[in-house]
């Protein structure tokens, strides 16, 4: 998505360590019209599956999920950061290693909200080595529900999460993919698509 290239290589900044920060317009300080027209795009691309609720974490993912999702006039349930001691049978739960803070967390989703009946699409900034996404889809999978794809705004394409999830079959949709960064220019170099 050109939009989305565009103000990242305007407004992105390249960390060390392979970290793209984007907090002035995605995920501290949020541009709602960006994140509209990514909203417009997820629908275009998933306009045929049956999409009927929208499953994010937390915190990041839940702003651009809430905007996706009156595209698909679909629920957002977000998988919620837990202490293991709160931990009791009500909740689907799976451990979910950090790609930016180095640590492994347990998250759940309550059982009321995801069901067999569920068609659902994933929605997340992201996609690095794709532990976050493999953490959400034990959950649906523990549900019974039906994974119909994922929807990230940037994949960077030079680690391994995107591969590893196309190979178990899933549909995964991302508007930008970095290929590459350089942090002494600040360059960011994108997949064509
Ligand atoms: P993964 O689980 O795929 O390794 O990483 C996904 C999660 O890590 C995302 O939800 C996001 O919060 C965070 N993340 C991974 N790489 C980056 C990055 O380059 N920049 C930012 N801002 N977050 C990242």
């Amino acid at each position: 998505m050109k939009l989305l290239e565009e103000r990242i290589r305007k407004d992105g900044i390249v960390k060390k360590g392979n970290v793209l920060k984007v907090d002035s317009f995605l995920n501290h300080q949020m541009d709602i019209e960006l994140i509209n027209e990514m909203g417009k795009e997820f629908k275009r691309l998933y306009k045929d599956a049956p999409i009927n609720k929208i499953l994010t974490i937390e915190a990041s993912g839940i702003g651009i999920a809430c905007i996706v999702a009156q595209y698909f006039n679909a629920p957002v349930v977000f998988a919620k950061k837990a202490q293991s001691i709160n931990i009791d049978g009500d909740v689907y739960t799976s451990k979910i290693q950090s790609f930016t803070h180095n640590k492994i967390y347990d998250v759940i989703v309550s059982k009321k909200y995801l069901n067999p009946e569920d068609h659902i699409l994933i929605i997340d900034d992201f996609l690095a080595n794709g532990c976050a996404l493999e953490g959400l889809l034990e959950i649906i999978k523990e549900s019974g529900a039906t994974v119909e794809g994922v929807g990230i705004a940037v994949e960077k394409g030079f680690q391994r999460g995107g591969k590893i999830i196309r190979e178990k079959g899933i549909r995964v949709e991302s508007l930008a993919i970095v290929d590459g960064m350089d942090d002494e220019s600040g360059e960011v170099f994108f997949r064509e698509q």
